[in-house]
């Protein structure tokens, strides 16, 4: 369990979709229509719960999982009869999960309903072997992770800039140490080949040897659009839905077509499918309960390159991890808008670009050392860490401020 995707050799993958405004109701109902838990938990089991706690944003923001979503799978995995329960989460590149889970308050709420929380940018790392990869021979992971008997995989339903969304399968980021994400959003491939050969096919990778043995998807509030500019995140959408399915890929596939997307543009799903993780096209799989239609609620997933929120400043968002994305948006958080506005002309860079197209005068920052690298001999403040603490931004853009 949890060791590797593989192709059922069934006729067709159950999926399950739930609606409803009781979040436990609806998490058990889907749990229960996908096939229940009987087969997978017996009393032996250590099970990780591997919600998307990755950054501090509570849920209604429709960026990390609800804390309830969570609490109904821990009650239902203690009904199964598991052995230990535990709950996970390895934040974004630079941030700790320990603070995450103080910051949303979730840690005690989990012990109480049974649960062990795990910060798992503290666990023991250990370096797998990757026999299936195509990008990636071998990683750290998590110890806990990669010894748990059973993963649930609880990612929240949202809309992504640079994997076009980012469910159960790109939630298994979370099980593996800094180290490993930078490898993942990195891989040492011509940029020319990252397309069909970088991040997506890094992940599918990762789930050919730690992967969820049932995938949950919280859409009770979801996020679209992942704006860029000084704030933290889209828009949340309210839709009481809960997806289930113990065939990730599957889950992932019927998720895209929940909020009006082919999955298979999805690159990372598709490249899943043709590498026989799983299914996905709709002869393959059979959605029980709600019908798509019925719970059909297309989210906007259009991501300029570039967004201006205020007149003077823009941010560009290259190809990298969300590690200097989420850094650079909590720096700027720091300023009023009226500091932004004394800026004057401001482009502010993160990630892997060499476009110039944005370079419209005044100031440049390049922050992260993706965007230094790829921007080398440019004239502009150069913000190297992998990513930069948040402090050192604030301090280049203060010091801009006082000339
Ligand atoms: S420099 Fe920033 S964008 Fe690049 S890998 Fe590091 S954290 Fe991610």
């Amino acid at each position: 369990m949890g060791r590797g995707l593989t192709f059922a050799g069934r006729e067709k993958t159950p999926v399950s979709i739930s609606k409803g405004k009781n979040i436990a109701r609806a998490v058990r109902q889907a749990v229960d229509l996908a096939g229940g838990l009987e087969k997978l938990i017996h009393s032996g089991s250590r099970v990780l719960i591997k919600p998307n706690l990755s950054v501090a944003l509570p849920a209604k923001t429709g960026v990390t999982t609800d804390p309830k979503v969570v609490t109904a799978l821990i009650q239902l995995v203690r009904e199964a009869g598991a052995k230990e329960i535990m709950v996970g989460e390895s934040a974004v590149v630079g941030f700790d999960a320990a603070a995450i889970f103080e910051a949303l308050k979730v840690r005690s709420l989990f012990e109480r309903a049974g649960a062990k929380v795990i910060n798992l940018d503290r666990d023991e790392a250990v370096e797998i072997e990757i026999p299936k990869g195509i990008v990636l021979k071998k990683l750290k992971v998590c110890r806990t992770a990669y010894e748990s008997d059973v993963i649930i995989s609880v990612p929240k339903m949202k809309t992504h800039f640079q994997t076009g969304v980012t469910l159960s399968l790109k939630n298994m980021k979370g099980t593996v140490p800094d180290e490993s994400k930078r490898i993942i959003h990195r891989i040492g491939i011509p940029v020319t080949k990252r397309e069909e050969y970088g991040l997506d096919q890094a992940i599918v990778d990762l789930n050919t040897v730690i992967s969820a043995d049932l995938a949950v998807i919280d859409a009770s509030v979801s996020l679209e659009g992942f704006v860029p500019g000084p704030r933290l995140v889209g828009n949340p959408v309210r839709m009481d839905t809960i997806i289930a399915g113990s065939d990730p890929v599957a889950v992932d596939a019927v998720g895209c077509r929940v909020i009006g997307l082919n999955p298979l543009e999805v690159r990372h799903i598709r490249l899943a499918h043709e590498r026989k993780l799983g299914r996905m096209l709709p002869k393959e799989v059979e959605v029980v309960g709600r019908s798509i239609e019925s719970v059909l609620h297309p989210l906007k997933t259009e991501i300029p390159e570039a967004a201006q929120t205020y007149e003077n400043l823009t941010i560009v968002e290259g190809k990298g991890c969300s590690g200097c994305s989420v850094t650079n948006r909590m720096a700027l958080f720091f300023f009023s808008p009226q500091d932004v506005e004394n800026l004057g002309v401001v482009t502010v860079i993160v990630g892997d670009t060499t476009s110039t197209d944005y370079l419209s005068g005044g100031r440049c920052f390049f922050v992260g050392n993706c965007a230094v690298r790829s921007n080398k001999g440019k004239k502009g403040t150069k913000i190297g860490g992998c990513p930069p603490p948040g402090v050192w931004i604030r301090r280049s853009l203060t010091k801009a401020l006082k000339k």
